[in-house]
């Protein structure tokens, strides 16, 4: 393993992930929406988190800037960066499979919103949180850069804590009790520890 093939590994990782979300993007789109969370400040917090995630390390990945805060490149990270980048895939897939019309990208109760509980949101009420944080740390592996590697940590995380609690509210909102008595025998987004 050389940066080159970290780097690509990363690419590959970001495009898998764009093939997953694509669909259920498309028909998103078309579902209507009953309640929505500030719009603004979703807005915000998707820029932030896309920027760490995508746009610096993208940067990197094409331009090698900025080169001086690389690090030497360790390649046994970079294969457990890989390791980890597949698993997050794999809970993104399952995750939308499992939400299904109940998913958006910012935070939104649908028409006719159907409160999801099983399958991968069994023992865990954010597993798609849990993908993103699982690239995030993939992230940090791959890419040998002080800046591009933990960006997708920084921009995800910020998007994480500003936003986990209000998305808890609204489904309050929106489910009452089914929702309260469901966090009460789940993790948010590691089973059995937090
Ligand atoms: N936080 C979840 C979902 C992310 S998508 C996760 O990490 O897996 C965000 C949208 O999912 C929100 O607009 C919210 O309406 C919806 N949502 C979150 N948890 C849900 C659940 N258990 N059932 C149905 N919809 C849910």
């Amino acid at each position: 393993m050389t940066v080159f093939w970290a780097k690509l590994a990363w690419l590959l990782g970001v495009i898998g992930w764009f093939v997953i979300r694509y669909p259920h993007d498309r028909r998103s789109r078309r579902t209507p929406t009953k309640l929505r969370s500030d719009r603004p400040r979703e807005l915000t917090l998707l820029t932030i988190s896309a920027s760490g995630m995508l746009i610096v390390p993208a940067i990197y990945v094409l331009t090698a800037w900025p080169q001086f805060a690389d690090y030497q490149f360790q390649p046994a990270l970079a294969w457990l960066g890989c390791v980890v980048f597949a698993c997050a895939l794999w809970l993104f897939y399952r995750t939308h499979k499992d939400l299904g019309r109940s998913w958006s990208v910012t935070l939104e109760v649908r028409d006719g919103h159907a409160l999801v509980t099983s399958g991968v949101y069994r023992h865990v009420r954010h597993p798609m949180y849990s993908a993103f944080w699982l690239w995030a740390v993939a992230q940090a592996l791959l890419l040998p850069n002080w800046i591009a590697g933990p960006a997708g940590l920084v921009g995800f995380g910020t998007l994480f804590f500003l936003r986990v609690r209000r998305e808890e509210e609204l489904m309050i909102e929106a489910f009452g009790d089914s929702y309260r008595s469901y966090m009460a025998r789940t993790s948010r987004i590691i089973p059995g520890i937090f």
